[in-house]
C-alpha cells in the first residue's frame, strides 16, 4: 500500500505531477494518496520526493 509521511511531506506537488492517478495534494496542502493504483510512475515518485516521504 502506498502512503505518504505527511509529517515530512513539504507539499512540493512533484508526486502530483509525476503521478497524478495516485496522489493529490490535500487541503493542508500536502500530499495524499487518493487511489493506491500499482503504477510506474508510483516508483518514480518516491525516488523524486525530495525528502523521502512516500512509501509502499
Ligand atoms: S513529492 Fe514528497 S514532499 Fe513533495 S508533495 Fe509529494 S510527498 Fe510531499
Amino acid at each position: 500500500m502506498t502512503k505518504v509521511n505527511k509529517k515530512k511531506c513539504i507539499g512540493c506537488g512533484a508526486c502530483v505531477a509525476t503521478c497524478p492517478e495516485v496522489f493529490e495534494l490535500d487541503d493542508d496542502g500536502k500530499a495524499q494518496v487518493k487511489a493506491d493504483k500499482k503504477l510506474p510512475c508510483v516508483k518514480e515518485a518516491i525516488a523524486d520526493c525530495p525528502v523521502g516521504a512516500i512509501s509502499k
